[in-house]
């Protein structure tokens, strides 16, 4: 999946000490005028405008604040040295950043109400204007993307046992089928099939992607189809992306993200290849235990196909009539009409063996 920025925005952060809300890249309260302490998590604005100012996008992209490691002092990400004490920001430590802080609040946001006084202030207030109150307490909480739920403990439970019922019921069939009892039968009837597919050489139709098709082939129509999803974007592909949602860049600020695929579409075709086709099939069939194959003519562009043979004894025993299909008409020619055999049958009444009678 690709991630597209979308724009970047202002993150918030409330003052622990007097509840204003502040702008993120603000060191210092706005109520009270007390530092941003280092651990101050920052959260959505209730209204995210995505910045246009090309001097604040290129300090949000500069990435996570650092701390100097001489005197603690926040300084932007692309600083050198502290902005305090003018020591080198190497090895300084770097505010937390990528995590998710919610869904991209694009639409115009509703007043906040003054948790002291009740008075309606608008959505981006940090202080309330009847009564200077902080409306940090009023800040809706961040709320991630939907995550995906672990299964449930019962359903998992369950399945085991599913698996554990499903092995036995496996193991008792391999147990009871493997058991056979003997049974006497007498040859009563055979038969044969045997049959061979003329081909014929002449234009064949076939469907494919157009890059699927052989050189020789004759192209005919084509349309537009999907094909695949892929994560980049490509010649004729359509891109979909999911909803907007804020990443915390740990420098007061937030970047837009969307997650996107790429529906890749293209020309699916008819076209005509020169190819074998099947136009008949020749067939002999008999009721005795001498096959031979149907006799076949070709034409000057005719080919012999594909051959098949079947071979079918038919046992009468006390039990009725069992079907024993030959493996080859060699094993075929043993089983005389009227000769003797002692079968193998299991408890499914499938034949397991057949060795010659008494
Ligand atoms: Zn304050
Ligand atoms: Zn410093
Ligand atoms: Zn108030």
């Amino acid at each position: 999946m690709a991630k597209k920025t979308v724009g970047y925005v202002q993150l918030e952060w409330a003052c622990p000490r007097c509840a204003t809300r502040n702008p993120g890249p603000q060191k210092f309260c706005n109520g009270c005028g007390g530092p941003q302490p280092a651990d101050v998590p920052f959260t959505q604005a209730a209204e995210e405008k995505l910045l246009t100012d090309a001097a604040e996008i290129a300090r949000a992209k500069a990435g996570p604040d650092i701390h100097c490691p001489y005197c603690g002092s926040r300084n932007p990400g692309a600083a050198k040295f502290c902005g305090a004490c003018g020591g080198k920001l190497e090895g300084g430590q770097a505010r937390r950043a990528g995590q998710v802080v919610g869904a991209h609040r694009a639409g115009p946001a509703r007043p906040v109400r003054c948790p002291s006084c009740g008075t309606e202030n608008p959505a981006g207030a940090g202080r309330c204007s009847n009564c200077g109150a902080g409306l940090a307490a009023e800040a809706p909480a961040p709320a991630g993307p939907a995550q995906a739920r672990p299964p449930r403990r019962g359903l998992l439970i369950g399945l085991g046992v599913l698996l554990v019922l499903g092995c036995l019921a496996t193991a008792a069939v391999l147990i009871l089928g493997g058991r056979t009892h003997p049974v006497s039968a007498v040859v009563q009837d055979v038969n044969w099939t045997r049959s061979v597919a003329l081909e014929s050489l002449g234009m064949v139709q076939y469907e494919d992607w157009r890059d699927n098709i052989p050189a020789d082939a004759q192209v005919g129509g084509c349309r537009t189809e999907y094909r695949a999803t892929s994560d980049e974007p490509g010649p004729n592909s359509t891109e979909v992306c999911g909803t907007p949602y804020t990443v915390d860049t740990g420098g007061g600020y937030g970047e837009v993200v969307q997650d996107c695929v790429y529906e890749v579409y293209d020309d699916w075709c008819d076209y005509t290849v020169q190819g074998w086709q099947v136009v008949d099939t020749l067939t002999s069939s008999g009721y005795d235990l001498n096959p031979y194959w149907p006799s076949v003519s070709l034409a000057g562009d005719q080919r012999e196909g594909e051959a098949q043979e079947q071979y079918t004894v038919v046992f009468a025993t006390d039990d009725g009539q069992v079907e024993y299909q030959a493996q080859s008409a060699a094993d075929f020619s043993q089983f005389i009409i009227g000769s003797a055999w002692e079968l193998e049958i299991d408890s499914f009444g499938n034949l397991s063996s057949i060795s010659p009678g008494p």
